[in-house]
């Protein structure tokens, strides 16, 4: 498969800006009057580093793919809005999506201008099954979002599933893996496999099991063709100094990360079992994720009595199939007793 020709080709033929950085290859310069910067304020006065050569290095040996292989935006909300200027036409090009799913894909196509086409999944417990997802594929359809593990269902995607699509469909298949870390002992990731489909782009993030949603850095890992054009596309300075400052640091950490996770799966089994236990919690969803499902008597109910609480939660009681549902984020020891002895009261 050619990806080339999935790309708009107003952006096949783009040229990049270059900047004065980019044409700065190295060597012993020690006076730097390229680029109109303030010479005062060291390290911030000068414009970040746009190719991140040491993170993208780093991310490398964590992900077990090339650098090249590798884009780096702010946030995946960068790469989401990216994949839509890249491949799709405003006004003429669709892309599918399973429902429930993440509500960013479908505000990125309605900026972009771009037709949706949703795929319900199964009504009782969020599975997926393909064949029913590939009927509303056509020739418009340039793009596929798959989110697993599922938000707001919290359930991974069948591996099996995900590989048929991206074998069969025709097009970019997007596989959003934002909460993947939290079942990296049970469940491989896409990303490895970049190599192997020309068509897939795996989303991952800093903003979940790393700890970072403050600083703004997600990952689209794909073949080094599509990064080059995602690269291409981009602003030049996307990921600030600072950021770039602290996910060097991050990076470094991996011992936060797996205390994260194992406190995640900790936690979330004992959220789990007081959540079952409550006579007015209709149905538990099983989670992949570091939050959960639950459907309720009343959702908006229960959402109001914990806001009155100080306890926030999402109501997802509006959200396709998610009637009477809320999604509650794991958190720390102490916040999740607090949240677990006033779902106990409440209702008594
Ligand atoms: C939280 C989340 C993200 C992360 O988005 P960022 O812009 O990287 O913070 C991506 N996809 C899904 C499904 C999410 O739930």
């Amino acid at each position: 498969m050619n990806i080339k020709k999935f790309i708009r080709p107003n952006i096949a033929k783009l040229e990049p800006y270059s900047t004065a950085r980019d044409e700065y290859k190295g060597g012993d310069i020690e006076i730097f009057l390229d680029a109109n910067e303030s010479p005062f304020g060291a390290p911030l006065n000068r414009y970040p580093d746009p190719r991140m050569t040491s993170i993208r290095e780093r991310l490398s040996a964590i992900k077990g793919v090339e650098p090249s292989q590798i884009f780096i935006g702010n946030g995946s909300d960068e790469a989401i809005d990216l994949v839509y200027r890249i491949f799709c036409t405003p006004g003429e090009d669709s892309v599918a999506m399973i429902a429930p799913s993440y509500g960013m894909y479908k505000v990125a196509a309605a900026t972009n201008d771009v037709a949706v086409k949703e795929s319900l999944l199964d009504s009782e417990d969020f599975s997926f099954s393909v064949d029913k997802f590939l009927e509303i594929v056509d020739s418009t359809t340039k793009v596929v979002f798959l989110c697993s593990p599922n938000n707001p269902s919290g359930n991974l995607l069948p591996r099996e599933e995900v590989e048929k699509v991206i074998k069969q469909f025709e097009g970019i298949v997007v596989v959003d893996e934002a909460y993947v870390d939290f079942c990296q002992d049970y469940y491989a990731s896409f990303a490895t496999q970049i190599g192997e489909y020309p068509n897939l782009i795996v989303l991952q993030t800093l903003s979940k099991a790393w700890g970072l949603a403050g600083v703004r850095f997600g990952l689209a890992l794909a073949s080094s063709d599509i990064v080059e054009v995602m690269n291409r596309v981009k602003y030049p300075y996307n990921i600030n100094v600072l950021t770039q400052e602290a996910v060097e640091r991050a990076l470094c950490d991996s011992d936060t990360l797996k205390a994260t996770i194992a406190h995640n799966n900790k936690e979330r089994k004992i959220l789990e079992e007081v959540v079952l236990s409550l006579s007015y919690v209709k149905k538990l969803y099983p989670s992949d994720s570091n939050f959960v499902l639950i459907k309720v008597d009343n959702a908006t109910d229960l959402y109001n009595y914990l806001m009155q609480n100080g306890v926030i939660i999402r109501n997802r009681n509006s959200v396709v199939l998610c009637e009477n549902c809320v999604r509650i984020t794991v958190g720390t020891t102490s916040e999740n007793r607090a949240l677990c002895d006033l779902l106990s009261k409440y209702g008594n």
